[in-house]
């Protein structure tokens, strides 16, 4: 497809041995990352089903199913784009679940800032991946429920995260309770595009961070006080930026 605002290109990639072809149909003119944002969650989905096809096709199986929602009380790392994602699906929700969810933000962002959870995160990624992981655990012992988790549900899966849609684990369900590198299976995935998002589109403020994300609670505040200040790039530099980036890959051929 091609006309003034779109154009369509397709791509064959080489992730870990297998080929992965793919047509994408991006914005023709400049627009901010946000803009991209489907289009990395579509890549998203076709890098994990590769994963999960070849976890099935060894005899496999992914633990992760609606109604499990034990990894909804993790820190969930967000890309600067996403943060802004997050405050205008708050924003366009109708009343009175608009003001529910912002208040289920500050509950959980109130309850972290008043421990020093965010200063801790930070100094952890400064130390060890050992002390990062301790700030982890710690966030998920506090069992706080995601804002958009209902009934052990996820009320914006087809748009949430891209973090969300990586975390998968191939270990009993029931382990995930007990967050633990030796009881809790996380799917390897050939490549990872909360990383790479992140990488191409956080402002250089964000990535100087030693935490380079937005945890999810902070997204509300996170928007509030930083303006947008994202430069605009046509849909083929911003693909262009992301499969540079994109670790183990071979770039595409343009059809
Ligand atoms: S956004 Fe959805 S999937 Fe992600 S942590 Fe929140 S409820 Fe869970």
């Amino acid at each position: 497809m091609e006309n003034e605002d779109w154009v369509t290109g397709n791509v064959r990639l080489n992730l870990g041995g297998q080929p992965l072809d793919l047509q994408m149909t991006v914005p023709a003119k400049p627009v901010k990352p946000q803009r991209m944002l489907p289009i990395f969650q579509q890549m998203a989905t076709a890098f994990i089903e590769m994963s999960e096809t070849a976890i099935e096709n060894a005899g496999g199986k992914i633990s992760c199913q609606k109604g499990c929602a034990a990894c909804c009380r993790q820190a969930i790392p967000l890309a600067e784009i996403e943060a802004y994602q997050i405050a205008e699906i708050v924003a366009a929700l109708p009343e009175p679940r608009r003001s529910e969810i912002e208040k289920r933000f500050e509950t959980a962002w109130h309850h972290f800032a008043d421990r020093g959870w965010f200063e801790r995160l930070d100094e952890s990624f400064r130390l060890s991946p050992e002390e990062r992981n301790k700030v982890i655990v710690e966030y998920f012992n506090e069992k706080i429920d995601c804002p958009f988790l209902e009934d052990e549900a996820c009320s914006i899966h087809p748009t949430r995260p891209l973090a969300c849609r990586e975390y998968l684990v191939t270990s009993p369900a029931e382990n995930c309770l007990n967050l633990s590198a030796e009881t809790v299976r996380m799917v390897e995935l050939p490549v990872k595009t909360s990383d790479t998002v992140r990488k191409i589109s956080n402002s250089a403020e964000l990535n100087s961070t030693p935490a380079n994300f937005v945890p999810l609670v902070l997204a509300l505040e996170w928007t509030r006080k930083k303006a947008d200040e994202f430069p605009e790039k046509t849909g083929e530099q911003w693909m262009a930026d992301f499969f540079r980036n994109l670790t183990n890959s071979e770039i595409p051929s343009k059809g």
